[in-house]
């Protein structure tokens, strides 16, 4: 199973990526977590990284795909993953798109998360006080609110043109969007690729069952 999570700041890609993971065996790869390792590792692409993450600004591309590339050809290799916050560019979205038709891991579905904008702020000023990310701050997470907006918002069209994008609440309870995720990836249609497609419905089907359902 090979899931992309797509969300704003504070929308929980996070949280749903660990869940998702755990329920479906395969790895979660938070590229906000990988890029953060590398600043911890004190190395020069770290310090590079530190100074983008703290203005919340992107890191570019050719960063991001030397440190992520590694992780994620590992992981379609054991069973597939979970990837949160990658990609999100076009560029960097068509780039991955070519990468998986060549080593044969293209993308099972993509999950978008979308929330209001009060309530993404709210939850991230909370985490800060809990978590202090540098990049946490009133103003900082303004800046990545925008460049969410411009930059990464139009991968929506993109992936809901290629027939594989699920659209999920996030301002709900964390097991809520779960089970709501679970769901709609039920739901998603069986087209040209039909038998990876209908492989999906049957691995969801299978731990479907562990969810409670939202109460409507
Ligand atoms: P959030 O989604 O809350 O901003 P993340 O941990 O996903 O948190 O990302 C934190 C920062 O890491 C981003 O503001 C950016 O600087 C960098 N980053 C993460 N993913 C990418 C990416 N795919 N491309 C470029 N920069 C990224």
């Amino acid at each position: 199973m090979r899931l992309l999570l797509l969300a704003p700041p504070g929308a929980g890609k996070g949280t749903q990526g660990e869940r998702l993971a755990a329920r479906l065996a395969v790895r979660h790869i938070a590229a906000g977590d990988l890029l953060r390792a590398e600043v911890r590792a004190g190395t020069p692409r770290g310090d590079q990284i530190a100074e983008y993450q703290a203005r919340g600004d992107l890191v570019p591309d050719q960063i991001v795909f030397d440190v992520l590339t590694p992780a994620v050809v590992e992981a379609a290799a054991h069973g597939g993953y979970i990837l949160d916050g990658f990609p999100r560019t076009l560029p960097q979205a068509t780039r991955a798109a070519e990468i998986g038709v060549q080593l044969d891991v293209t993308l099972d579905a993509t999950v978008y998360l979308y929330a209001p904008e009060a309530v993404l702020t709210q939850r991230l000023l909370a985490r800060a006080s809990q978590e202090g990310r540098a990049d946490d701050t009133a103003g900082v997470i303004r800046h990545r609110l925008e460049v969410f907006a411009e930059t990464t918002e139009p991968l929506v069209a993109y992936y809901r043109k290629r027939g594989i994008l699920v659209a999920v609440d996030a301002d709900q309870p964390p097991e809520s969007v779960t089970a709501q995720i679970q769901v709609r990836l039920s739901e998603l249609t069986p087209p040209r690729n039909g038998l990876r497609r209908s492989r999906l419905c049957a691995r969801i089907r299978r731990w479907a069952w562990m969810i409670p359902r939202s109460p409507s």
